[in-house]
């Protein structure tokens, strides 16, 4: 059963629960969208209901971050663990690698996706990478990436364009791309290719990875005020819960 957590249905796995349904998504061979929800997008579905829809018609939507954990518990529909974006896209080029899936991907800025690819196939020697593009295409040259994806039948499609873009993106082009797995993974070609580092383990650990990229890109600051009022919509919404479970 999915925990309902403000309006969206996630899904309570763990990130090898996760990879094992992206793998019966494989074998059935039809397309399918996997979206790793942050607490910063759930708090802006909440006033953008074509958001919403597009979370929900999501086929795994995993809990990215320790706010969405969090909130999970708080509402009394708990999931294990977070399943961050980063995570799941390096988990699936291990099984990957493993069982000789196609890869495609598609983001970030010019160079970036062709260096994550070098280095996800260095990691793993078995992944077949069936091709890549940047993610600032014109709307020409997207339809003919879309062609190139068509013809590079890949098994998995990450496309790195920042949430939420990317999953409108996918949602929009699911049906046409055919692919069984496309998955948004906002800025970790990045980190894959190794133009930003990622959080010390010990902050990951203490669900501060947030906190880091704050330090480091403070321009986000904006953005990350969707955490704590993500957070006071969270406890309000747990009020009004213990209040109708009283009055019944
Ligand atoms: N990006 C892109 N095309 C765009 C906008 C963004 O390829 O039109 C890329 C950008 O270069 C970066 C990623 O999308 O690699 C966004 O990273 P960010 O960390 O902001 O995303 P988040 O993880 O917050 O969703």
């Amino acid at each position: 059963m999915k925990s309902e957590i403000m309006g969206a249905l996630v899904d309570p796995v763990t990130l090898e629960e996760a990879v094992g349904k992206v793998e019966q998504f494989i074998a059935s061979g039809k397309p399918h969208h996997v979206v790793t929800l942050n607490a910063e997008i759930l708090y802006r579905a909440q006033r953008d209901p074509e958001l919403m829809k597009v979370i929900l018609e999501a086929d795994l939507v995993t809990p990215d971050g320790a706010g969405i954990v969090w909130a999970s518990k708080r509402l009394g529909c708990p999931v294990p663990e977070r399943v961050t974006g980063i995570d799941l896209m390096l988990a699936l080029a291990k099984r990957a690698g493993e069982k000789g899936w196609r890869l495609f991907l598609y983001g970030a800025a010019p160079g970036v996706a062709e260096e994550a690819a070098k280095k996800l196939k260095a990691k793993n020697s078995g992944i077949r990478i069936a091709g890549t593009s940047h993610g600032y295409l014109n709307s020409g040259e997207q339809k003919q990436l879309i062609e190139k994806i068509k013809e590079a039948e890949p098994h998995i499609l990450f496309v790195a364009l920042g949430a939420p873009k990317q999953e409108f993106w996918i949602n929009r082009n699911l049906e046409q791309l055919g692919v069984p797995v496309c998955m948004g993974v906002g800025g970790s070609f990045d980190v894959v290719a190794g133009k930003v580092r990622r959080a010390p383990v010990f902050m990951q650990r203490a669900g501060l990875e947030w906190l880091y990229r704050l330090i480091k890109e403070p321009r986000r600051f904006k953005r990350m005020l969707a955490l704590p009022a993500f957070a006071v919509a969270v406890l309000i919404e747990s009020m009004k819960q213990k209040m109708n479970k009283i009055s019944q």
